[in-house]
């Protein structure tokens, strides 16, 4: 009971911090923020200074005269620029902390991709540190998104797990409360803009930037064409013979063309986790099926693809976006009973 009370003032919170998004949860209250993980820096006589995050960062992406750069800090799936993304994670906690705070000083839990390293968990932890965290505690991304996804992460059960993020997909079988076997590889929804783009240079020598990729790939793009009348889109860019403007149709059938390299390394990957589970567990996945989360899991008709690459059931998490946010969220919210799956980086 008193627990519930104070939970109501509590500010603890428990961060997503993508490569592509960074969203954070806050105790009693869900979701409150969800934006670009994005930095905007201005170069103050040398020196970087931070500028602008999130959303109003991202508007500038590649639209940024010569003395402002946006980056994403956490580009490859890891901390590649770490000054900018202890600022953008000072700035989020601080914006989520304005509208409370009455208590300071918060608990905070973290994701880390399974694949990064000792350094690179503890430079996140460091920074949520600095941030001004009380207690920081780290969990890997596939249990998070696991059990955002209501899978039965501590029963004594296989679960498969593909979380395509934007610049990795991480890949876990999980069982008992603990990752049995887990692969990530760097390739995410970044990496299916890349191929949009270097397909349409190398064959209609047309330059586009990554944002209009990342909108052709959310509109038309597919794992596989899906038959019938195939959707198409007008899309503008430079001419690289000419050098200037030009605008082309681009066909659904096209793009999925487009991306067959990324999509088969996700398959690569998912077939190797596979390979490497203990018997029991693959018993399991075979009935239960896999289960996707993050962004790229939205590209239309992957479910499908994967499945027949598999021979497995393959379903789609509901809000793949916010799976990850909401089982972290969960965690913080029973940490007596989950928390054996969080842990420190010394
Ligand atoms: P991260 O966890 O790395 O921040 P997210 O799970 O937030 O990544 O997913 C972001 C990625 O998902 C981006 O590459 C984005 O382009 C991609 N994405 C979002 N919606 C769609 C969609 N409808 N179809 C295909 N890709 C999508
Ligand atoms: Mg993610």
């Amino acid at each position: 009971m008193l627990s519930k009370v104070l939970g109501l003032f509590s500010s603890d919170m428990a961060i997503d911090l993508g490569t592509a998004n960074t969203l954070v949860y806050v105790y009693g209250k869900g979701v409150v923020l969800n934006e670009p993980s994005v930095v905007a820096l201005f170069n103050d006589r040398g020196s970087m200074v931070p500028y602008a995050f999130g959303n109003q960062a991202k508007m500038m992406l590649g639209r940024t005269p010569a003395d402002i750069h946006a980056i994403r800090p956490l580009k490859d799936g890891v901390i590649a620029d770490f000054k900018a993304a202890e600022e953008m994670i000072k700035y989020f906690i601080n914006t989520v902390h304005n509208k409370r705070s009455f208590f300071a000083r918060p608990r905070v839990i973290v994701c880390v991709p399974s694949g990064s390293t000792q350094v690179e968990r503890r430079a996140i932890q460091e920074a949520v540190e600095s941030a001004g965290a009380r207690e920081v505690y780290l969990i890997e991304e596939p249990m998070a998104a696991a059990i955002g996804a209501n899978l039965p992460v501590t029963e004594p059960t296989g679960s498969m797990i593909v979380d395509i993020g934007g610049g990795t997909t991480e890949v876990a079988v999980i069982s008992l409360g603990g990752i049995v076997y887990a692969r990530s590889i760097r390739v995410g929804g970044d990496t299916m803009d890349e191929a949009i783009i270097s397909y349409i240079r190398r064959g209609h020598n047309l330059l586009i930037g990554e944002s209009t990729a990342e909108v052709v790939k959310k509109e038309i793009g597919a794992a596989c064409a899906s038959g019938g009348k195939s959707h198409t889109m007008e899309i503008k860019g430079r001419d690289l013979l000419k050098g200037i403007p030009k605008e082309m149709s681009l066909s659904e059938a096209q793009v999925a063309e487009s991306l067959s390299e990324p999509i088969n390394q996700i398959i690569t990957a998912v077939r190797n986790v596979l390979e490497c589970s203990p018997p029991e567990l693959s018993a399991d996945i075979v009935d239960r099926g896999i289960v996707m989360t993050g962004g790229g899991a939205l590209l239309k008709n992957l479910d499908k693809v994967l499945s027949d690459a598999t021979g497995l059931p393959v379903l789609l998490a509901e809000e793949p976006l916010s799976c990850v946010a909401f089982g972290t969220g969960r965690v913080l919210e029973n940490f007596d009973d989950l928390k054996h799956v969080l842990f420190r980086q010394d």
